[in-house]
């Protein structure tokens, strides 16, 4: 019989998800986490950090059309945009097709990763190296607190609250991002699971609404993710993400997707009763 190999990430509901593998590509121990690249069966290269999926080639680009495109087609006028974590460099790739972002300045905590995922998975990270990415290796609680720039989007795209993430789901992280925000900045964050971290998730929602003037969920679907349906949060100085988006600057930028587009852009917003029942009362 033929042996295959695989791996497999466990939930907390006692269920899992498992992947073929052909082989690994990569694996490494940094300073912060385990860090693995492995080559799939059937979805395509895989990053896992600390066992974790962070993206498959297969089905990133759902989730880094919606981290970069929802606030990027709302704010009016994004020039320069902060990504907090994204080491494997998707959501870089996203912003800067945006030709009116004149930077964006990313700051990833794991030089590992961001080496592996050069090396490895070109898909995600081909733009990290270009003109208009400013790749900062350091700690994004740290940069926040000290930076003297503003932004007029922020993307916190990070790990679950584990180790050195954990301060990215705190209070004293986003009253520095605050901070370092334009007068009508937009700040989205990783938002967890619907289904499986409900508790982080209005952990984040409740920080953002002391924070922030509003605060909204929104979410997609995806094929690696647990349970699919993923979330982020979408946190304003001025703009609705909805009333404030005008749907034809989409079809004029010319720009294809896989995932986003100017229907599904409102229709994320729009949140199944479940979750809006997990938040009530917040
Ligand atoms: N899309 C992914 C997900 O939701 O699973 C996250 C992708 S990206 C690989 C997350 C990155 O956040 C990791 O590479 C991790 O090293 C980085 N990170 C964690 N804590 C950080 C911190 N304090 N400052 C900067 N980057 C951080």
């Amino acid at each position: 019989m033929k042996s295959s190999l695989w791996i497999e990430e466990f939930q907390s509901d006692h269920s899992s998800y498992k992947f073929e593998i052909e082989k690994t590509l990569f694996s490494g121990q940094s300073e912060f986490q385990a860090v693995d690249v492995v080559q799939t069966k059937g979805h395509g290269k895989m990053l896992l950090n600390d066992g974790l999926i962070m993206v498959t080639e297969r089905d990133e680009f759902a989730y880094h059309d919606m981290i970069a495109h929802v606030p990027l087609f709302v704010h009016p006028n994004p020039k320069n945009v902060l990504v907090i974590g994204g080491g494997d460099g998707g959501t870089a790739r996203e912003v800067i097709r945006h030709p009116g972002v004149e930077k964006c300045t990313m700051v990833e905590i794991d030089k590992m990763v961001v080496d592996a995922c050069i090396e490895f998975i070109p898909q995600t990270s081909k733009d990290l190296t270009g003109d208009r990415v400013n790749l900062i290796i350091g700690d994004g609680v740290k940069f926040v607190k000290e930076t003297k720039e503003k932004f007029d989007v922020i993307l916190v795209d990070s790990t679950d609250p584990i180790g050195p993430a954990t301060p990215l789901f705190g209070t004293e992280f986003y009253e520095d991002l605050k901070n370092c925000l334009s007068d009508d900045g937009i700040v989205v964050s990783q938002g967890e699971s619907p289904w499986y971290q409900t508790d982080i998730q209005k952990g984040l929602i409740k920080i953002l609404d002391g924070v922030f003037n509003d605060v909204f969920l929104y979410t997609f679907s995806n094929l690696t993710y647990p349970g699919s349906l993923w979330s982020f949060t979408f946190a304003t100085k001025k703009y609705h993400p909805v009333k404030d988006f005008n749907p034809n600057r989409v079809t004029e930028s010319g720009l294809d997707f896989d995932y986003y587009n100017k229907g599904i852009h409102s229709a994320a917003f729009a949140l199944p009763s479940f979750i809006r029942k997990n938040l009530e009362g917040l």
